[in-house]
């Protein structure tokens, strides 16, 4: 199979990374559309221009301004060896963006240097994260082995959430999620291997879920989710995704694939609802999936 040449630059153009190319004189000569989404730079402003020429203007943690100096690009151009590093950016608006770049030189078919690229990704939504789960652990919210929201984290979402709904009527329903036969999963693979399931479960989740939306674990190989702002046929829909999701996820062990499937009960909030009245809800129509047959949702 042989891939035509504009397919290659449909891709290129339409990464969810930044990437652009330049000279040898770091003279910009290519810049794809998430570069323009992720600086606020149009290609038409910045193709011709030196990226020297204080467009991103690349600072480092301390403040030093790499364009000036040896920027990782320039140095991928002076030793063709590939680089990584952390650095902040000029938006065109003028606040600083946390990207990681990935530097490389561009090579013509006798193997003479003719430019560089430099690929790039916006890390800011990933620090926030790792700032919150630090926040968390210090006020144990967090639950040590799988790194998400713990039992009292949730609980103090649902009362929150509690609140609000009597106040400004934002409903919110839960979900909660049961792994399916992890005792004997435990005893086929052993504890450690289960641990591991766990935490792939617990990331699958909050990967899946929506910056508002928390999953926890809630104990064992339990978890729930909080979800604002829902109403019954979406919170089906949601979990039947979670629950599609997990099912085809793995982990390779020794090549083998390890999956699990997962049961779960949604229930929407009312105002005579307390935390406990209605976790157990959620908890009895999760029971209902197990009854029923297991890797489902039930939603009342
Ligand atoms: P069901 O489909 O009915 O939910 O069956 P199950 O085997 O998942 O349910 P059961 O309640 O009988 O067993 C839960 C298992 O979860 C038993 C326990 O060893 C395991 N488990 C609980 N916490 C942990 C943990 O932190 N790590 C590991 N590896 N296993 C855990
Ligand atoms: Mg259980
Ligand atoms: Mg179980």
């Amino acid at each position: 199979m042989k891939i035509q040449e504009n397919s290659y630059q449909d891709i290129i153009q339409n990464l969810n990374d930044g990437i652009y190319f330049t000279d040898t004189n770091r003279t910009i000569t290519y810049w794809n559309k998430a570069a323009e989404k992720i600086t606020g730079f149009k290609a038409s402003e910045v193709i011709g221009r030196a990226c020297s020429d204080n467009i991103l203007n690349h600072v480092d943690k301390e403040g030093n301004q790499l364009c000036l100096g040896l920027c990782p690009l320039a140095a991928s151009l002076c030793d063709e060896k590939p680089r990584e590093a952390d650095v902040y950016l000029h938006h065109r608006d003028g606040h600083r963006v946390h990207i990681s770049v990935r530097t490389s030189t561009i090579k013509d078919d006798d193997g003479i240097i003719i430019g560089g690229s430099e690929i790039f990704t916006d890390i800011s939504q990933q620090e926030a994260t790792m700032h919150r789960i630090k926040e968390l652990e210090k006020l144990a919210l967090i639950d040590p082995l799988t790194n998400v929201p713990n039992r009292k984290y949730i609980e103090n979402e649902i009362e929150k959430r509690m609140k609000e709904f009597q106040r400004i009527k934002i409903p919110f329903g839960v979900i909660f999620i049961d792994i399916d036969n992890f005792k004997n999963f435990n005893d086929t693979y052993g504890h450690e291997v289960g641990d591991d399931i766990l935490k792939f479960v617990a990331q699958t989740l909050s990967m899946a879920a929506r910056p508002f939306d928390v999953f926890g674990r809630w104990g064992g190989e339990e978890f729930l989710g909080v979800i604002p702002n829902i109403n019954k046929e979406d919170l089906n829909y949601l979990g039947d995704r979670l629950r599609v999701l997990v099912e085809n996820s793995f982990i390779l062990k020794e090549d083998e694939k390890l999956s699990v499937t997962i049961s779960m009960g949604g229930t929407i909030a009312t105002t005579k609802d307390s935390i406990k009245s209605l976790v157990k809800r959620a908890d009895d129509l999760m029971y209902k999936s197990k009854e029923s047959g297991k890797n489902r949702m039930t939603v009342n």
